[in-house]
């Protein structure tokens, strides 16, 4: 028995495909129809900026036909129980984290619902549809994109995402393809610091071999009954799993 203090939970886009969010890659690597390439590189968005920005405020519009599902309120009722360390790290740009009503929270690839200047890197709240040539409220230049972090872009407060894994007992990794790096390096960084792996996916993911236990299954079943299992153990045996 190993005890748990802090935790770490990764989670990708496979959590949101209950809730009705199509996933990166399935058949033929496409994102809701559109080659990855073509909507998520800063060429794609400075070759034919009307289709990105379109791609986003399709995805954007999106999530007000969605809500979130049973894996994100678990997580958010572990985020309000978990007497210990938590941070969940989120590859999504979804809200249903958020609203679910989980706090300690990081969008490491950005989000939809916010706005990013490319001239000035000021970034604030976005709804509604985000045209190419609108105007940044902080300086002015028609520079507003979506804030998403593209391929070759670094991604979201690293340094604190990092710090938590360093720092932890216990990764968790759901609903992610383990194909996008650096997220899918965490569990390596997990290991080596000596913390239990766990990862909980519809297919064994491209990083499986590097956790010690894998689970197969929807998010939906999977993430809840580990919620409760996790909080039980430390109301019976304070704080271990
Ligand atoms: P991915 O699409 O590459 O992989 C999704 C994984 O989830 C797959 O391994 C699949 O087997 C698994 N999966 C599918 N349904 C599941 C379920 N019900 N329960 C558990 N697992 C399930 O996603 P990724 O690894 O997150 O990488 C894609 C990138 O694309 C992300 O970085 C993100 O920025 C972006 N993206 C975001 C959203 C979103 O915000 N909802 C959706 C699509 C893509
Ligand atoms: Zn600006």
């Amino acid at each position: 028995m190993r005890d748990i203090h802090n935790i770490v939970v990764l989670t990708g886009a496979g959590i949101s495909a209950e809730s009705g969010l199509a996933t990166f890659r399935g058949p033929g690597g496409l994102w809701e129809g559109h080659r990855v390439e073509d909507v998520c590189t800063p060429e794609a968005l400075a070759a034919d900026p009307e289709l990105v920005h379109r791609f986003y405020d399709d995805r954007r519009a999106a999530l007000a036909t969605v809500e979130p599902n049973a894996a994100h309120r678990a997580l958010a009722r572990l985020d309000a129980e978990w007497p210990g360390g938590l941070l969940i790290v989120t590859q999504n740009v979804d809200d249903l984290h958020e609203r679910a009503g989980a706090k300690r929270l990081i969008h490491m690839h950005g989000e939809l619902l916010s706005a990013l200047c490319a001239d000035c890197g000021d970034r604030g709240e976005w709804e509604g549809r985000l045209p190419p040539g609108t105007a940044c409220g902080a300086c002015d230049a028609l520079s507003l994109r979506p804030d998403i972090v593209f391929f070759g872009e670094m991604p979201y407060r690293m340094d604190e995402i990092d710090a938590a894994i360093r720092n932890c007992d216990l990764f968790i990794s759901i609903g992610t393809s383990g194909a996008v790096y650096p997220a899918a390096g965490f569990v390596q960084t997990a290991r080596y610091v000596g913390a239990a792996t766990l990862e909980m996916n519809l297919d064994p993911s491209l990083g499986s071999v590097y956790f010690e236990e894998t689970r197969i299954g929807a998010a939906g079943t999977l993430v809840p009954a580990w919620v409760e299992t996790l909080l039980q153990s430390t109301q019976s045996s304070p704080m271990s799993r």
